[in-house]
């Protein structure tokens, strides 16, 4: 079964779709005319219901099979992630984002073209026994969207057996899908370390306690935690991104602040790994004699670990849909994270990888997603949906 033949013929819609979400990005929560365009869209399609407003801006459409609505055992849930990131864009596409420092860099315009697609084509057919949640997201970028809509009651509401994810992933080609079983995506958080001293003039620096060579001092001993602390066959990394200190050449500030992230496949040595960093910012900082304190961000995002079952199932899907040489399994993981990751902490759970071929990388000004893709991701949703709950 190569791509779904309806679909093929939707195409040229989907590419339209998926322009427009293109020139109107918008930002995590605040994806209002995003959702809007998305419901309208599913109310369209006839899907049997369509909620708004959970965890703030997101979605979900409701559509039963042929023989009516599931109970939990014969229900999923298929989810799409609709936010943009504060990026200027430089692809000078026809259909490039038309809101000035936002843009569409990690291809979520797509993931939601993608699931539309397929959600046009059950909504047409319904040979499917139960129920398909199409669920999308705001603020997957950092605002922890998933945690949003899970707080919100989602699985409450919409109660199903499994949770099914998919991201674009250039580099490899269009069409062809990559996946693992177990951790996919890192942990990831982000760290503030703010130093405080005491300032005065550049000509007299026994006089001030400088936080400048301080935060030095921090960020190479920083680099011993995954050399020296952490299991050298576990995976870790602790980057230090941002060093802030002074506006002018003849002044020693009264501080210093200094950003990073921690990422890990594994939420034990994630807090392991804050332990260290706190004692070498308590114990450099008081050898300069600077005051310092370590926050950790509010949003952690939790390592995301793909159902063996629910893995190999999906792999199966994928190779019906693009053939056995285009699915390749047992990719290695990436340190890159997804919110995705908490809907894996609830429901057994897949989060499936689909080439964009050869654009620039995510989160790149030049990145765009491949529409070519669409007809090849909207062909795996529904083929997902209708052997996950076959018809008996
Ligand atoms: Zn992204
Ligand atoms: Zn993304």
């Amino acid at each position: 079964m190569p791509v779904v033949n309806s679909i093929a013929d939707a195409a040229d819609t989907l590419r339209e779709w998926r322009h427009d979400f293109h020139r109107h990005p918008e930002l995590g929560y605040a994806e209002h005319r995003t959702a809007r365009a998305v419901a309208d869209r599913l109310r369209e399609m006839g899907f049997d219901a369509v909620e708004t407003g959970i965890g703030g801006t997101g979605v979900v459409g409701v559509l039963h099979g042929r023989t009516g609505p599931g109970d939990e055992a014969r229900s999923i849930m298929l989810r799409a992630d609709m936010d943009a990131l504060p990026i200027e864009e430089a692809t000078g596409a026809a259909h490039a984002s038309q809101t000035p420092g936002t843009m569409h860099a990690c291809g979520h315009d797509g993931h939601m073209t993608m699931l539309l697609g397929g959600a046009q084509h059950l909504a047409r057919t319904r040979a499917f026994e139960g129920t398909v949640y199409v669920c999308f997201q705001p603020a997957e970028e950092g605002g922890a969207g998933a945690r949003a809509m899970i707080e919100d009651g989602l699985f409450d509401r919409f109660p199903c057996r499994a949770v099914y994810g998919m991201h674009n992933w250039p580099g490899q080609p269009v069409g062809s899908f990559h996946c693992r079983a177990g951790p996919l995506m890192a942990a990831s958080d982000e760290f503030t370390i703010r130093l405080t001293g005491r300032g005065g003039h550049a000509a007299k620096p026994h006089e001030c306690i400088d936080p400048v060579p301080c935060g030095a001092a921090i960020v190479q001993a920083l680099q011993t935690v995954v050399a020296r602390r952490v299991d050298p066959l576990a995976s870790a990394v602790v980057t230090v991104t941002t060093f802030q200190a002074g506006d002018a050449f003849n002044v020693i500030p009264d501080t210093a602040t200094l950003g990073g992230t921690v990422r890990t496949f594994d939420s034990a040595l994630h807090t392991e790994i804050y332990g260290h960093i706190e004692r070498i910012v308590r114990e450099v900082a008081r050898a300069h004699g600077v005051e310092a304190e370590v926050t950790r961000s509010k949003t952690f995002y939790p390592e995301t670990v793909n159902d063996a079952g629910e893995t190999a199932f999906c792999l199966d899907v994928a190779r019906a849909v693009a053939g056995d040489g285009a699915v390749h399994d047992g990719v290695p993981p990436t340190m890159g994270s997804e919110d995705f990751s908490y809907y894996a902490l609830e429901k057994p759970a897949c989060f499936m990888l689909i080439g964009n071929g050869e654009s620039a990388g995510l989160h790149h000004p030049r990145y765009d997603f491949d529409d070519a893709g669409t007809v090849w991701g909207a062909s795996y949703w529904s083929a997902l949906a209708e052997r996950a709950l076959p018809v008996r």
